[in-house]
């Protein structure tokens, strides 16, 4: 399968303008009735419409970047779950899903997420371990025809560079590196947006940037710290539709499609060149981030 022109990352970035990518899986999946407890990969097999059908939402909403839904697919995720040992499968699905739902003229963004595991001192992650299993999630999704790797919610640098080197080994397609700050400015592991741009920009990637974190308020710091470091790196942003808070039996995020909007305004004014949403962004807060950017 070959990339065509107008479905190239880095010629979109080179051709200059803003590209949206799409918001949320998790929470979605659980407002459209997943199970609680459930992981949202085993919805590839269990319910494969309903994939494709959020995958939809967010192309009709304007988005032009999706991301498979194989955020805890590498190996080392997978094991504790009934997916175990199941990882090419897993992250071919997906990838086919996500085709099915972009259509042939959007981005299909293969999502790796963190393995799960503190490195070691602190746990047991290993380079060793960390580049096989990053090198296996990449292989199955470059091999499912995504067009760009997007490496999200981490939060350790040795974690972000073995992670690199393993989906370096396998592939050479674009690749998109974004920390979770979500202790204020920092990282779970105390990492500063500085720092991590710095650790991941010399190792040739398309991106760099943040998704997730915790509040709209933090993500504005983030964002401007990341964009004063990345130099001429396109910056890439998904934040949390804010903070969630319990209503009821429900979990609310905080932000509305035009709160979530005007921030996502302000980055790209400010200089980022990759907008969606993380947690708690509806296909409407798409929608809104596409209206208020113009499209
Ligand atoms: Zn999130």
């Amino acid at each position: 399968m070959g990339t065509t022109e107008t479905r190239s990352f880095n010629a979109l970035l080179a051709a200059g303008g803003t590209l949206i990518a799409d918001g949320a899986t998790g929470t979605n999946y659980q407002t459209m009735g997943m199970e609680p407890g459930l992981a949202p990969e085993e919805w590839l097999f269990q319910a494969p419409e309903r994939v494709v059908e959020l995958h939809r939402a967010f192309v009709d909403a304007g988005a032009a970047i999706i991301l498979t839904c194989t955020f805890g697919a590498t190996p080392l995720r997978l094991t504790e779950g009934p997916l175990a040992g199941r990882v090419r499968d897993v992250n071919l699905r997906a990838a086919e899903l996500a085709r099915e739902g972009a259509g042939l003229d959007r981005l299909v963004a293969g999502s790796l997420g963190p393995t799960g595991m503190l490195i070691e001192p602190y746990g047991l992650l290993t380079r060793e371990d960390a580049v096989a299993a990053y090198a296996e999630q990449a292989q199955a999704l470059a091999d499912g025809g995504v067009d760009l790797l997007v490496l999200e919610t981490i939060f350790a640098v040795e974690e972000a560079v073995w992670a690199v080197e393993g989906i370096q080994s396998r592939t050479d397609l674009p690749l998109v590196v974004s920390f979770s700050f979500d202790m204020g400015t920092r990282t779970m592991m105390g990492l500063s947006p500085t720092d991590a741009v710095a650790a991941v920009v010399p190792l040739g990637v398309a991106a760099v940037g943040s998704n997730c974190g915790r509040s709209l308020a933090d993500a504005d710091l983030v964002v401007t710290e990341i964009l004063g470091a990345a130099g001429d790196t396109p910056v890439w942003v998904k934040p949390n539709a804010g903070v969630p808070k319990i209503v009821g039996a429900e979990v609310v995020y905080e932000a509305g499609p035009e709160m979530l909007a005007e921030h996502a305004t302000h980055y790209v004014d400010q200089g980022v060149r990759i907008v969606g949403g993380c947690c708690g962004s509806t296909p409407a807060h798409v929608a809104a981030i596409a209206a208020a950017l113009g499209r």
